[in-house]
């Protein structure tokens, strides 16, 4: 078992599942609460990105091995619809124990997510953390999937709601957060009293699968989460497939949208969180200091991986002389890889990320974007074959270029420049992308103009990251996201339950009424 890129034997326990101690590289899918192997004859490997070490294999699954985890899903369903709500609750507090567990004795967890996808171990321990808080939240899902209840609302008439389940869902999951996507699914949708089908990032499954283990051992009963391996081909037969009623997508606007239409056209409901372009506002009556290393925290934290990474910063009026300095600051920034201590950042997912990333460098500096800062030859001793960009600050950039229309998810700051902010405004507002923006100042007016007429999602005053916890949801808007109900908070509830309302009538009915045909009405 090498799936951390370590040896077994530092984390093996009796209570492990047998897949643990297999010699194979080959990770297998979770179907009724067993792992199994796949049948599939190909394979992708999931590699370091700091080493380029194979750490282990997806399967692509096969069309039979993903209908019988279906089956499964579907097979469950009944039962854990009608297991009381309070039982659903108590499998999460148990997951959040052992997930806190988990992080506080060998936090396998934060070592897988480091070893597969790169980011720093600490980064890795934050996006735990953040899945985390999900759990938590879904353990007061009795309170949160209430319903309503009107009385009397004509003579001996009451009306009132019910959230039911679905039945099954599904959830697609991205590279860069390997543990607080599947988390911002699985625990929401299965305490509502649904069962689940997840289909990890094919670059970084690890902590997908410990998560499961971790919540079997809660108690998750048999069948109720299913993981199945794979890429297009399984994310296509998830859309297609009759039995799955919904879908929970986290990744690029390509496959985001693709997955949106696919599904639709089946009748399913669909939440997808897509890509971005996240703007920081610097007014200048803003802290110096403070917006500076929020700057370089939220541009350069993760290596630029996070979709909500503050990517391009507008300088207004005479805070452009900030630049200077902003360049200094990232100039200290530490890239190794994520298990050093002292990393700041680690390598970005592949070497197409790299290439991708140096491309949209290199076209931003030719049509007239100043370089800055330029990490596109770094080399970390030791890791000379890591996928490794180093901070890049690329000045004077203008919207029409690619480097500013495109995503460019890696550690690149881009800065521009308005004259006042309701130039810096409009500028965001015509920006594609609507998941988060940020404004640094210290004038409360400006931060209420900007909150009112900025359209975006997510919106920080001196908060870089304004990623809301899950009592509120990940409000992106615009081509950050397509659905109607938001991941997590009430939205999340509401996206994996369907209302039903009855109305009742419980009175004596006097005889020799006679029948009305017409519409009837309150009275
Ligand atoms: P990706 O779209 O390449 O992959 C996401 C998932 O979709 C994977 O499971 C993959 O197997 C599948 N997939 C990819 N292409 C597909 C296709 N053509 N057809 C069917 N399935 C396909 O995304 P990624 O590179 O893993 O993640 C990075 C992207 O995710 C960035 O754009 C980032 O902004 C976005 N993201 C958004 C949020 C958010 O909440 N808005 C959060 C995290 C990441």
């Amino acid at each position: 078992f090498r799936i951390l890129g370590i040896a077994s034997s530092h984390f093996s326990t009796a209570a492990e599942p047998s897949w643990r101690h297999r010699t194979s590289l080959r990770i297998p899918n979770l179907i009724g609460g067993s792992f199994v192997d796949s049948q599939a004859s190909e394979s992708v490997d999931v590699m370091n990105p700091a080493t380029q070490e194979v750490v282990s294999q997806i399967p692509l699954t096969t069309r039979e091995e993903f209908k019988s985890a279906v089956a499964a899903a579907k097979e469950t369903f009944p039962s854990w619809r009608n297991t009381p709500i309070t039982t659903r609750q108590r499998i999460m507090f148990k997951l959040q124990d052992l997930i806190r567990k988990n992080m506080a004795r060998f936090d396998k967890l934060a070592l897988s997510i480091t070893t597969e996808q790169g980011k720093t171990l600490k980064d890795a321990q934050g996006d735990v953390f953040r899945g985390l808080e999900v759990v938590e939240h879904a353990c007061g899902m009795a309170t949160l999937q209430m319903g309503e209840y009107v009385s009397n609302v004509s003579h001996g008439i009451d009306t009132y709601s019910i959230r039911e389940p679905l039945g099954v869902c599904a959830g697609i999951c991205p590279f860069n957060f390997p543990a607080m996507i599947p988390l911002w699914m699985f625990p929401v949708a299965v305490t509502c009293g649904n069962t689940f089908i997840l289909k990890p990032s094919e670059k970084d499954p690890g902590a997908s699968m410990i998560l499961a283990e971790l919540a079997m051992e809660a108690g998750l009963p048999d069948g109720v989460l299913n993981i199945v391996h794979g890429t297009h081909d399984i994310v296509n037969a998830i859309c297609d497939d009759d039995d799955i009623r919904a879908i929970s997508f986290v990744g690029s606007n390509t496959a985001g949208m693709h997955i949106y239409a696919r599904a639709a056209a089946k009748g399913k409901r669909v939440q997808s969180n897509m890509g971005a372009k996240n703007h920081g506002i610097v007014m200048p009556d803003a802290n110096v200091d403070a917006t500076l290393n929020a700057l370089v925290a939220a541009g350069f934290g993760a290596a630029g991986q996070r979709c909500m990474a503050l990517s391009t910063v507008v300088f207004i009026g005479d805070s452009k002389s900030w630049e200077e300095k902003l360049v200094e600051h990232a100039k200290s920034l530490k890239v190794n890889a994520g298990t050093d201590p002292d990393a700041d950042l680690g390598p970005v997912i592949s070497k197409q990320a790299k290439e991708r990333i140096c491309n949209l460098i290199q076209s931003g500096r030719e049509s007239g974007a100043r370089l800055l800062l330029d990490g596109r030859n770094i080399v970390v001793p030791g890791y000379e074959k890591g996928n490794f960009v180093g901070p890049t600050i690329l000045s004077d950039v203008t919207a029409d270029m690619e480097c500013y229309k495109e995503e460019i998810f890696g550690p690149v700051l881009i800065c521009m420049q308005a004259d006042s902010l309701d130039e810096a405004i409009n500028l965001v507002n015509r920006n594609k992308y609507g998941n988060g923006a940020a404004i640094f100042t210290t004038s409360g007016a400006a931060a209420r103009k900007f909150q009112t007429e900025i359209e975006a999602g997510q919106v920080g005053i001196n908060v870089p990251i304004p990623v809301p916890l899950p009592f509120f949801s990940f409000t992106g808007s615009k081509a950050s996201f397509a659905g109607d109900l938001n991941f997590y908070g009430k939205a999340g509830v509401q996206f994996y339950t369907q209302i039903k309302t009855v109305t009742q009538q419980w009175r004596d009915l006097p005889s020799g009424a006679g029948i009305s045909l017409a519409m009837p009405t309150s009275q």
